[in-house]
């Protein structure tokens, strides 16, 4: 079954998708809405979940080297000054001398005038200012009086709260060097150009891993790293002729960064930046060691010297990571004169493992479906449809992104066994219950 290239309208039916089908909603929509934010829905929140699951048993659980850690959102302000994101985490804006729009002057081209939505300031000769530098971070006051005294910055990057952290993990999990630390959280940024639904919003959570090592070892640490992120992509099931490496140029560097190579995805929108694996040198620790006087050095057996140690970050969206799921597993058939949607999720992600479908409402059928489902719901998240014809129910499966589909039919009353369908292959399989829970296991746990 030959995969729908992206196209322009893809992003649009796959915003109509999510609606329909509960995984993204506007978030405020009976207010009109609020731009740039969106909120997930039953599937949404499942899939999410699923998605930050796999990431943190794949970075945490299945390692010895690398702990977790869930820092809040709220940090003392000094940090953002000693980490540099007061003073340089800016981006450059222009303005629009017309229409008063404000765009991100690096990102031209995937901007949109709102005069012209189909063009880009460029395209639409827009008069635009010299640009100037905006700094992201979200501000507020910390307490009941708004003053200069009290303003505190809601975090831009999840990776300062470990960095703050590294003495009371190291010292409390008694880690040695090179071991990492992972976390999952909100941040914040106040993007002057968000867009691409929630490809870049306001308000968004980052999957983060800070590695400690030696200073010598960070090349062969960078290189690890870089493997182990594109091998993530892989087992998650993404189309990996979509993925490709960008190397950061000495202007693309971030302040902190020694090297930096994105994983970009092809979205129907361009290649894009998926996830960042960036080399950050002892920079942060070392401007924390010298802000707080806390000694940051590491030393054990194996070294002569103390050293700081050097950290290889790998910083991955999860929004825009749950949007790469779907624009990869949208898939669009003609069968028999019309379209038929797929969302071709994999199983270890996708929201539903599989649905319970009797084949008539009468025969004691929904009986026995009642009774597998009570079964397998003890270890799958699996849904019960027993309105409509079969076929309409397996296209609604099918649209939702639901990779198996079991049904109850008249041998199912004399055999115990059930047809079990593969969204993807439509190849048919009977099994019985105890079969259907291990065949599950197996294509959601691997
Ligand atoms: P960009 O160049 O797209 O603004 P960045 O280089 O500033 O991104 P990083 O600071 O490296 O991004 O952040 C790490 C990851 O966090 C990104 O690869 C992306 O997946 C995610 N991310 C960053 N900003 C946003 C945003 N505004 N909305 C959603 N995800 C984001």
């Amino acid at each position: 079954m030959a995969k729908q290239k992206n196209t322009n309208d893809t992003m649009e039916k796959l915003v109509s998708l999510c609606k329909r089908r509960g995984y993204v909603f506007p978030s405020s929509e009976i207010y009109g809405g609020l731009i740039s934010c969106w909120d997930y829905g039953p599937m949404g929140a499942e899939l999410k979940r699923n998605l930050k699951n796999f990431w943190w048993n794949e970075m945490t659980n299945r390692r010895d080297d690398i702990e977790g850690l869930d820092a809040a959102i709220l940090m003392h302000p000094q940090v953002w000054h000693t980490s540099g994101h007061v003073e340089l985490f800016n981006d450059p804006m222009v303005d629009c001398k017309k229409c008063k729009a404000r765009f991100r002057a690096d990102k031209l081209e995937e901007s949109r005038c709102p005069e012209k939505p189909s063009k880009s300031p460029i395209e639409h000769g827009c008069d635009l200012t010299e640009a100037k530098n905006f700094n992201l971070m979200f501000k507020t006051h910390m307490g009941p009086i708004e003053s200069d005294d009290n303003v505190i910055y809601m975090r831009p990057e999840t990776a300062q709260g470990i960095y703050v952290n590294f003495l009371n993990v190291k010292n409390s999990s008694r880690q040695k060097i090179p071991f990492g630390i992972a976390q999952i959280g909100k941040a914040f940024r106040n993007e002057i150009t968000p867009g691409n639904f929630i490809f870049r919003t306001r308000e968004f959570e980052q999957m983060e891993m800070q590695f400690f090592i030696h200073p010598t070892e960070d090349d062969q640490w960078f290189e690890y790293w870089r493997e182990q992120r594109w091998e993530f992509y892989k087992k998650l099931g993404i189309n990996m002729e979509k993925l490709r490496w960008h190397e950061h140029g000495e202007g693309e560097l971030a302040h902190y960064a020694k090297a930096a190579y994105d994983i970009e995805y092809e979205y129907p929108f361009g290649w894009q930046e998926l996830e960042g694996v960036h080399n950050r040198t002892d920079f942060d620790l070392s401007r924390h060691m010298e802000a707080t006087r806390k000694n940051m050095e590491y030393k054990d057996e194996r070294y002569e010297e103390k050293f700081v140690p050097y950290i290889i970050e790998t910083s991955a969206g999860c929004d825009r990571t749950l949007l790469t799921l779907l624009v990869d597993a949208y898939d669009e058939v003609e069968i028999k004169g019309e379209t038929r949607v797929f969302l071709r999720l994999s199983p270890k992600v996708a929201p539903i493992k599989a649905a319970i479908l009797p084949l008539v409402k009468k025969d004691g059928m929904p009986e026995y479906a009642e009774k597998v489902l009570a079964e397998v719901k003890k270890h799958h998240k699996v849904f019960y449809d027993v309105s409509g014809a079969v076929g309409r129910r397996y296209a609604r499966m099918d649209e939702a992104g639901c990779p198996f589909c079991i049904t109850i039919d008249g041998q199912t009353l004399e055999d115990d066994t059930m047809t079990v369908r593969d969204r993807d292959t439509m190849e048919q399989k009977r099994m019985k219950t105890a079969e259907i829970i291990d065949f599950l296991d197996v294509q959601v746990n691997g």
